[in-house]
Protein backbone atom coordinates (compact mmCIF):
# COMPACT_ATOMS: atom_id res chain seq x y z
CA UNK A 1 0.00 0.00 0.00
CA UNK A 2 1.33 3.46 -0.50
CA UNK A 3 0.70 6.31 1.72
CA UNK A 4 0.07 9.63 1.08
CA UNK A 5 1.50 12.01 3.34
CA UNK A 6 -0.62 15.41 4.06
CA UNK A 7 1.58 18.83 3.81
CA UNK A 8 2.36 18.72 7.63
CA UNK A 9 3.23 15.11 7.56
CA UNK A 10 5.92 15.89 5.01
CA UNK A 11 7.02 19.02 6.82
CA UNK A 12 8.10 16.76 9.64
CA UNK A 13 9.57 14.67 7.28
CA UNK A 14 11.76 17.75 6.88
CA UNK A 15 12.26 18.13 10.03
CA UNK A 16 14.53 14.52 10.16
CA UNK A 17 15.81 15.04 6.45
CA UNK A 18 17.75 18.07 7.58
CA UNK A 19 18.87 16.66 10.40
CA UNK A 20 20.42 13.64 8.02
CA UNK A 21 21.82 16.10 5.72
CA UNK A 22 23.68 18.01 9.02
CA UNK A 23 25.11 14.60 10.04
CA UNK A 24 26.18 13.38 5.92
CA UNK A 25 27.42 16.80 5.66
CA UNK A 26 29.50 16.25 8.74
CA UNK A 27 30.86 12.51 7.77
CA UNK A 28 31.74 14.52 4.72
CA UNK A 29 33.93 17.04 6.54
CA UNK A 30 35.76 14.29 8.46
CA UNK A 31 36.43 11.84 6.04
CA UNK A 32 40.07 12.17 5.56
CA UNK A 33 43.11 10.19 5.02
CA UNK A 34 43.96 8.23 8.28
CA UNK A 35 40.20 8.41 9.80
CA UNK A 36 38.90 4.94 10.59
CA UNK A 37 35.43 3.84 9.59
CA UNK A 38 34.67 2.79 13.64
CA UNK A 39 35.52 6.64 14.06
CA UNK A 40 32.69 7.94 11.91
CA UNK A 41 30.36 5.43 12.70
CA UNK A 42 30.80 6.66 16.60
CA UNK A 43 30.85 10.24 15.90
CA UNK A 44 27.61 9.08 13.72
CA UNK A 45 25.79 7.53 17.50
CA UNK A 46 26.74 10.22 18.88
CA UNK A 47 24.92 12.82 17.17
CA UNK A 48 21.78 10.33 16.93
CA UNK A 49 21.45 10.08 20.41
CA UNK A 50 22.06 13.87 21.41
CA UNK A 51 19.38 14.63 18.64
CA UNK A 52 16.83 12.37 20.42
CA UNK A 53 16.58 10.51 16.94
CA UNK A 54 16.04 6.87 16.56
CA UNK A 55 18.25 4.89 13.87
CA UNK A 56 16.23 2.75 11.06
CA UNK A 57 19.57 0.58 10.70
CA UNK A 58 20.09 -0.70 14.15
CA UNK A 59 18.56 -4.24 14.52
CA UNK A 60 17.33 -4.30 10.95
CA UNK A 61 17.34 -7.57 9.78
CA UNK A 62 16.03 -7.90 5.86
CA UNK A 63 16.10 -11.33 4.09
CA UNK A 64 19.64 -10.81 2.66
CA UNK A 65 21.57 -9.44 5.61
CA UNK A 66 23.39 -11.58 7.68
CA UNK A 67 21.63 -11.22 11.22
CA UNK A 68 20.64 -7.88 12.68
CA UNK A 69 22.70 -4.91 11.44
CA UNK A 70 24.81 -3.36 14.76
CA UNK A 71 25.90 0.30 13.05
CA UNK A 72 23.59 3.73 12.60
CA UNK A 73 25.02 4.33 9.28
CA UNK A 74 26.26 2.16 5.66
CA UNK A 75 30.07 3.40 4.72
CA UNK A 76 31.09 1.78 1.32
CA UNK A 77 34.24 2.28 0.27
CA UNK A 78 35.66 2.21 -3.20
CA UNK A 79 34.46 -0.99 -5.01
CA UNK A 80 31.66 -1.21 -2.15
CA UNK A 81 28.43 0.66 -2.80
CA UNK A 82 25.67 -0.31 -0.58
CA UNK A 83 25.04 -1.50 2.51
CA UNK A 84 28.67 -1.44 3.50
CA UNK A 85 29.18 -2.42 7.06
CA UNK A 86 31.52 0.21 9.56
CA UNK A 87 34.51 -2.07 10.32
CA UNK A 88 38.00 -0.92 11.08
CA UNK A 89 39.74 0.04 7.98
CA UNK A 90 41.25 3.29 7.74
CA UNK A 91 41.23 5.78 5.17
CA UNK A 92 44.01 6.36 2.62
CA UNK A 93 44.37 8.90 0.08
CA UNK A 94 41.94 8.92 -3.43
CA UNK A 95 39.15 6.51 -1.55
CA UNK A 96 35.87 7.11 -2.16
CA UNK A 97 33.53 7.09 -0.50
CA UNK A 98 29.71 6.60 0.06
CA UNK A 99 27.57 7.73 3.30
CA UNK A 100 24.43 5.97 3.86
CA UNK A 101 21.83 6.74 6.61
CA UNK A 102 18.31 7.12 7.57
CA UNK A 103 17.35 8.28 10.80
CA UNK A 104 13.71 8.60 12.34
CA UNK A 105 12.71 11.40 14.57
CA UNK A 106 9.11 11.51 16.02
CA UNK A 107 8.17 8.53 13.94
CA UNK A 108 9.08 10.09 10.40
CA UNK A 109 11.57 8.67 8.70
CA UNK A 110 14.23 10.65 6.22
CA UNK A 111 16.92 9.06 3.99
CA UNK A 112 19.79 9.75 2.01
CA UNK A 113 23.50 9.18 0.97
CA UNK A 114 26.57 10.93 -0.65
CA UNK A 115 29.50 9.97 -1.69
CA UNK A 116 32.96 11.94 -1.51
CA UNK A 117 36.75 11.61 -1.95
CA UNK A 118 39.00 11.04 0.23
CA UNK A 119 41.97 13.01 0.19
CA UNK A 120 43.25 13.27 -3.99
CA UNK A 121 40.26 13.08 -6.23
CA UNK A 122 40.62 11.41 -9.19
CA UNK A 123 38.87 12.02 -13.03
CA UNK A 124 37.12 9.18 -13.10
CA UNK A 125 36.08 8.96 -9.49
CA UNK A 126 34.78 12.46 -10.24
CA UNK A 127 33.26 11.71 -13.11
CA UNK A 128 30.84 9.11 -11.32
CA UNK A 129 29.88 10.94 -8.64
CA UNK A 130 28.70 13.67 -11.06
CA UNK A 131 27.16 10.95 -12.70
CA UNK A 132 24.89 9.84 -9.88
CA UNK A 133 24.47 13.22 -8.60
CA UNK A 134 22.77 14.27 -12.22
CA UNK A 135 20.99 11.42 -11.97
CA UNK A 136 19.81 12.15 -9.22
CA UNK A 137 18.71 15.86 -9.90
CA UNK A 138 17.12 14.64 -13.29
CA UNK A 139 14.72 12.17 -11.37
CA UNK A 140 13.74 14.90 -8.83
CA UNK A 141 12.85 17.37 -11.87
CA UNK A 142 10.70 14.63 -12.70
CA UNK A 143 8.75 13.82 -9.24
CA UNK A 144 5.42 16.32 -10.21
CA UNK A 145 2.06 15.13 -10.16
CA UNK A 146 1.13 13.69 -13.13
CA UNK A 147 4.18 12.42 -14.27
CA UNK A 148 4.67 8.06 -13.56
CA UNK A 149 7.01 6.51 -11.21
CA UNK A 150 8.77 5.16 -15.28
CA UNK A 151 9.63 8.79 -15.94
CA UNK A 152 11.69 8.96 -12.75
CA UNK A 153 13.76 5.39 -13.65
CA UNK A 154 14.22 6.47 -17.41
CA UNK A 155 15.58 9.68 -16.25
CA UNK A 156 17.72 7.97 -13.64
CA UNK A 157 18.82 5.35 -16.58
CA UNK A 158 19.11 8.18 -19.29
CA UNK A 159 22.07 9.85 -17.35
CA UNK A 160 23.50 6.56 -16.56
CA UNK A 161 23.11 5.75 -20.53
CA UNK A 162 25.03 9.13 -21.22
CA UNK A 163 28.21 8.57 -19.17
CA UNK A 164 28.47 4.80 -20.19
CA UNK A 165 27.95 3.38 -17.09
CA UNK A 166 25.75 -0.04 -16.84
CA UNK A 167 22.52 -0.23 -14.39
CA UNK A 168 21.96 -2.82 -11.59
CA UNK A 169 18.25 -3.19 -11.26
CA UNK A 170 18.18 -5.41 -8.40
CA UNK A 171 18.40 -2.28 -5.56
CA UNK A 172 17.17 1.03 -6.32
CA UNK A 173 14.72 4.21 -5.16
CA UNK A 174 11.50 3.10 -2.48
CA UNK A 175 8.74 4.74 -0.47
CA UNK A 176 9.72 6.36 2.60
CA UNK A 177 7.46 7.62 5.95
CA UNK A 178 6.62 6.05 8.28
CA UNK A 179 9.18 3.29 7.93
CA UNK A 180 12.45 3.51 6.02
CA UNK A 181 11.22 0.78 3.64
CA UNK A 182 7.95 1.58 1.81
CA UNK A 183 6.06 0.53 -1.44
CA UNK A 184 6.63 1.66 -4.26
CA UNK A 185 10.30 0.13 -5.63
CA UNK A 186 11.60 3.02 -8.05
CA UNK A 187 14.13 1.46 -10.32
CA UNK A 188 17.18 3.17 -11.68
CA UNK A 189 15.86 2.15 -14.88
CA UNK A 190 12.95 2.30 -17.01
CA UNK A 191 10.59 3.25 -19.13
CA UNK A 192 9.03 6.83 -19.48
CA UNK A 193 5.52 7.08 -19.82
CA UNK A 194 4.71 3.90 -17.49
CA UNK A 195 3.85 2.72 -13.69
CA UNK A 196 2.57 4.40 -11.17
CA UNK A 197 1.32 7.84 -12.19
CA UNK A 198 2.95 10.33 -9.14
CA UNK A 199 0.11 12.18 -6.58
CA UNK A 200 0.76 15.48 -4.47
CA UNK A 201 1.78 13.40 -0.85
CA UNK A 202 3.88 10.78 -2.18
CA UNK A 203 7.62 10.66 -0.59
CA UNK A 204 10.27 8.43 -2.01
CA UNK A 205 13.69 7.94 -1.41
CA UNK A 206 15.59 8.30 -5.25
CA UNK A 207 18.72 6.88 -5.26
CA UNK A 208 20.83 6.19 -7.96
CA UNK A 209 24.11 4.28 -7.68
CA UNK A 210 26.30 2.98 -10.56
CA UNK A 211 29.74 1.32 -10.90
CA UNK A 212 31.82 1.74 -13.48
CA UNK A 213 31.71 -1.25 -15.50
CA UNK A 214 29.54 -3.63 -14.28
CA UNK A 215 25.60 -3.56 -13.53
CA UNK A 216 26.66 -6.80 -11.29
CA UNK A 217 26.99 -7.33 -7.63
CA UNK A 218 28.68 -9.32 -4.83
CA UNK A 219 28.24 -9.58 -1.26
CA UNK A 220 31.05 -9.62 1.58
CA UNK A 221 31.03 -12.64 4.20
CA UNK A 222 29.20 -10.46 6.39
CA UNK A 223 25.89 -10.57 4.33
CA UNK A 224 25.55 -6.95 4.01
CA UNK A 225 28.54 -5.09 1.88
CA UNK A 226 27.65 -5.08 -1.54
CA UNK A 227 30.16 -4.25 -4.43
CA UNK A 228 30.97 -4.38 -7.98
CA UNK A 229 31.33 -8.01 -9.17
CA UNK A 230 34.28 -6.53 -11.28
CA UNK A 231 36.48 -4.15 -8.60
CA UNK A 232 35.70 -1.36 -10.42
CA UNK A 233 34.97 1.90 -8.34
CA UNK A 234 31.23 3.17 -7.29
CA UNK A 235 28.90 6.13 -6.25
CA UNK A 236 25.58 6.77 -4.82
CA UNK A 237 23.23 9.75 -4.36
CA UNK A 238 20.45 9.66 -2.55
CA UNK A 239 17.60 11.67 -1.22
CA UNK A 240 14.14 11.99 0.23
CA UNK A 241 12.14 14.12 -2.24
CA UNK A 242 8.43 15.26 -1.39
CA UNK A 243 5.66 15.06 -4.79
CA UNK A 244 3.76 18.39 -3.70
CA UNK A 245 1.27 20.55 -5.84
CA UNK A 246 4.28 22.65 -6.97
CA UNK A 247 8.16 21.65 -7.61
CA UNK A 248 9.64 18.93 -5.95
CA UNK A 249 10.77 19.15 -2.51
CA UNK A 250 13.85 17.60 -1.32
CA UNK A 251 13.54 16.81 2.01
CA UNK A 252 16.92 15.88 2.99
CA UNK A 253 18.85 19.14 1.71
CA UNK A 254 19.90 21.95 4.16
CA UNK A 255 18.88 25.17 3.36
CA UNK A 256 21.14 26.74 0.76
CA UNK A 257 23.32 23.73 -0.19
CA UNK A 258 23.61 21.97 -3.41
CA UNK A 259 23.45 19.23 -4.68
MG1 LIG B 1 19.72 5.20 2.00
MG1 LIG C 1 17.18 4.27 0.49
Amino acid sequence: MIELKSPAEIQRMQVTGRFVAEVLAEVGRLADVGVNLLDLEHHVRGMIKRRGAESCYWDYAPSFGKGPFRNVICLSVNDAVLHGLPHDYTLRDGDILSADLAVSIDGWVADSARTVIVGTPAEEDLRIIRATEEALAAAIEKARPGNRLGDLSAAIGAVAQDYGYPVNTEFGGHGVGRTMHEEPHVSNQGRAGRGLVLRPGLTLALEPWFARTTDRIVYDPDGWTIRSADGSRTAHSEHTVAVTEDAPLVLTRLPDSHP
